[in-house]
């Protein structure tokens, strides 16, 4: 009954617009057709989401001739054409820079040189094999020297009143820095989330922090345990071509950012006349004072950057009330095409499809914009649709967005974010990341118990995977966020096996360029998943009241700020 007034209604709004447009409104009618509009159940046109146009979008986005859709390439840029040609096609206007559907992201290259070296009196720390380094400055020359200070965890939460600073000044000067966020003590379990990693304890927010702070330098001290990953990791992480975005004008930013091996850290400290494992211990309790090492360290950073550009894609479908949106985001770019190698056989695949990553999220994104387009009747507020560049060089076109909004953050009622949907098949579960961290939870719960289903939790809160895809910068300007993730609960008679299927995918093709399309993909529940989010979009974008995050929540204070 409900599907069919879902599905009867576009035709109705539509009819009753073009009586409207054409004076062919019977005279006397006292009730202009759009005032009958809000009052009939309405809605996306679900119907129009199905598996043949999603499955032709991932084959197309995924296709050898995207070339891997790095940013910035010949690929990168047919797949932004794609994206806007289909929103244009589905009725979704540009939304991006002087009307198109383009939003030019900046993006900074950069290579540091080997010739990288920190320096202590009595020490000079290897560039690679004891410390990796990069700039948050484009300078061709970076030269740092001042004295060290030991911070902790390089915290500043006034909610949970945990100040690393406190009391000391680092302007000007080197910060040492330990990673994670403190231990939640027995009399105080859910302090920094308890078992979940927050956002206080990502390498970024410590950088960012050392910058708000005035600091010149920030080292990072690398564990194998609180990285969860080796020092190799590292190494291949933050060495070669970087990516970021031009730092603000008149933001801070650290000249140095470094990361630092166990073993070399503990000499640095040594020979201040300190023990690190004695600092550490002292960090993990509130009240830590920050503790100057009475050392001076040195370095020289020179690097080659360039600039680049690349298109975030921004389409908008006008809302009733114009001037607030609920914000859908999915990143187009993936890894390119890397150089062949010594001992590639000619057919060697090189190419990054990405098909999982993010073809199949951007293929639900523009079956929810055309449900939405085709829904007959305008949603309560606009639907913006960013097809985000750069995700996979450290969410930079979400970055961009957030620091550039195409429409003021604070009239963003939520993001929902698609980063991979499935394609083993139908499940009764629906994973969304952040459900627990506002008021979003509630309703997408309710949703999913309407159409038989359920809201799954996230299954490694301390991996922290709420930080690591385009929504993340929205939460940190405080807009309520969600992101699918992997459901669990498969249905039927081979669940388990579609389940080691997704494990198996995980292990070998997930950033690697066997993460193509496969005809026999099933994307039945992704379908599903698609057509939830729209009806939750739409909802969220009627409700008399903003959404918010839940008191007490890292991301809570930060409108109550602005
Ligand atoms: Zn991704």
């Amino acid at each position: 009954m409900r599907k069919l007034c879902v599905a009867g209604f576009p035709l109705k709004a539509r009819l009753a617009s073009f009586l409207l447009a054409f004076g062919i409104v019977a005279a006397g009618c006292s009730q202009p057709p759009a005032a009958v509009a809000p009052a009939a159940p309405s809605g996306p046109a679900e119907q129009e989401i199905q598996t043949g146009p999603l499955t032709a979008h991932i084959r197309m986005l995924s296709h050898d001739l995207m070339e891997g859709r790095a940013p910035s390439t010949r690929g990168g840029n047919l797949a932004a054409e794609y994206l806007a040609t289909q929103l244009a096609a589905a009725g979704i206007e540009p939304a991006g820079d002087g009307g198109t559907y383009f939003q030019q992201v900046p993006i900074v290259e950069s290579v540091v040189d080997r010739s990288f070296t920190l320096s202590v009196p009595g020490a000079v720390y290897r560039y690679f094999d004891d410390v990796v380094a990069f700039s948050g400055t484009e300078q061709a020359r970076v030269h740092l020297q001042g004295d060290v200070v030991f911070v902790g965890h390089g915290i500043t939460a006034p909610e949970l009143k945990w100040n690393d600073y406190a009391g000391v000044d680092v302007k000007g000067k080197w910060v040492l820095v330990m990673v994670n966020d403190p231990p939640a003590p027995p009399d105080e379990p859910t302090l920094f989330g308890g078992n979940a990693l927050t956002y206080y304890g990502r390498w970024t927010y410590k950088y960012e922090e050392a910058a708000r702070q005035g600091a010149a330098g920030a080292i990072l001290i690398h564990t194998d345990e609180s990285a969860t990953y080796p020092w190799q990791v590292v190494q291949a992480s933050w060495t070669g071509t970087q990516y970021s975005l031009p730092p603000e004008a008149g933001a801070p930013a650290l000249g140095i950012k470094a990361w630092m091996r166990n073993d070399a850290a503990r000499d640095l400290v040594k020979r201040g006349g300190h023990d690190l494992d004695q600092l550490r211990a002292a960090a993990v309790k509130r009240g830590f004072k920050a503790v100057p090492l009475n050392i001076r360290a040195a370095a020289t950073l020179q690097q080659r950057s360039s600039r680049k550009t690349s298109p975030n894609v921004v389409g908008r479908l006008r809302g009733a009330n114009e001037q607030q949106a609920v914000v859908f985001t999915s990143h187009y770019d993936h890894f390119g095409t890397r150089d062949p190698r010594p001992g590639d056989k000619p057919d060697t695949d090189r190419i990054f499809n990405g098909a999982y990553d993010n073809a199949s999220g951007c293929g639900g994104l523009l079956m929810i914009a055309q449900a939405m387009a085709r829904a007959g009747v305008k949603p309560g507020r606009s639907m913006l649709f960013v097809f985000t560049t750069a995700e996979e060089s450290g969410l930079l076109g979400a970055e961009y967005f957030a620091q550039h909004p195409t429409m003021p953050m604070n009239q963003l009622l939520a993001n929902i974010n698609v980063d991979g949907i499935n394609y083993l098949g139908k499940t009764s579960d629906i994973v969304l990341l952040g459900a627990d961290r506002s008021t979003l939870g509630p309703m997408a719960e309710a949703m999913a118990k309407e159409r038989g289903r359920t809201l799954g939790a996230d299954q490694h809160p301390e991996r922290g995977y709420f930080f690591r895809s385009d929504h993340f910068p929205f939460a940190k300007a405080g807009v309520p966020a969600l992101s699918i993730s992997e459901p669990r609960d498969f249905i039927g008679p081979n669940a388990a096996e579609l389940k080691k299927k997704q494990e198996a995918y995980n292990a070998t093709d997930y950033h690697q360029p066997s993460d193509e399309f496969n005809p026999s993909w099933d994307f039945s529940g992704a379908v599903d998943d698609m057509r939830l989010l729209a009806q939750l979009a739409w909802r969220i974008a009627a409700l008399s009241e903003l959404p918010r995050y839940n008191d007490g929540d890292q991301f809570a204070n930060v409108r109550k700020r602005s």
